[in-house]
């Protein structure tokens, strides 16, 4: 299934977004491509089907796009990892820093429970500041995370190594330097 030059080849480089210096990876013409994002799922979905965890958490905003589809293809139930004050009950916030500034990563705090395995999902990991911030939340629920997925990974922000120093597996479909 996995065809990592086709994937590649519509994630879309804007230089300069969000500031002068980074090149931003877009994703929407992935999403634009029916076959190509049909593959970009079963990628996920044969990597998991037969895998042992209990959640699925995706994170806000780009990381719902994929992480529904998996939860709802391999059944699984979905949790929500959302920025600051978009979610109306009780929640667990955690900070962290992205790539750009500051931000507040926030979850409902009856999402999880003790010994619940999840699968955590974005779609582009950076310095790891979103993920890590999840897995934490993740943890102060009881939980732990199974892995963190992303489509894309940017070795050279150092953040799928500090997933895997937390102790966090960590894949991607496919890396830009
Ligand atoms: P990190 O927390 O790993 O530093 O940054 C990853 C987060 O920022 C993800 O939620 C991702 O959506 C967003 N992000 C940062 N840079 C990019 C980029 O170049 N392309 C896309 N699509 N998302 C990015």
């Amino acid at each position: 299934i996995y065809d990592e030059i086709s994937i590649k080849s519509l994630i879309r480089p804007v230089p300069d977004f969000p500031r002068p210096g980074v090149i931003f990876r877009d994703i929407t013409p992935l999403f634009q491509s029916p076959r190509i994002l049909r593959l970009v799922a079963d990628s996920f979905i044969q990597r998991y089907v037969e895998t042992d965890f209990s959640h699925i958490g995706a994170m806000d905003a780009r990381g719902f796009l994929i992480g529904s589809i998996i939860a709802y293809e391999l059944n699984k139930p979905l949790i929500l990892f959302r920025k600051q004050g978009k979610l109306p009950a009780d929640v667990l916030s955690e900070g962290y820093q992205t790539e750009y500034g500051e931000a507040l990563l926030e979850v409902h705090s009856d999402s999880l429970c003790e010994g619940d395995k999840v699968l955590i999902f974005d779609d582009l990991i950076a310095t790891g500041g979103t993920l890590m911030a999840a897995a934490r939340l993740v943890r102060r629920m009881g939980a732990s995370v199974f892995e963190a997925a992303a489509i894309i990974d940017l070795p050279e922000l150092g953040g799928s190594q500090r997933l895997e120093d937390a102790g966090i597996p960590t894949f991607s479909l496919t890396a830009f330097s």
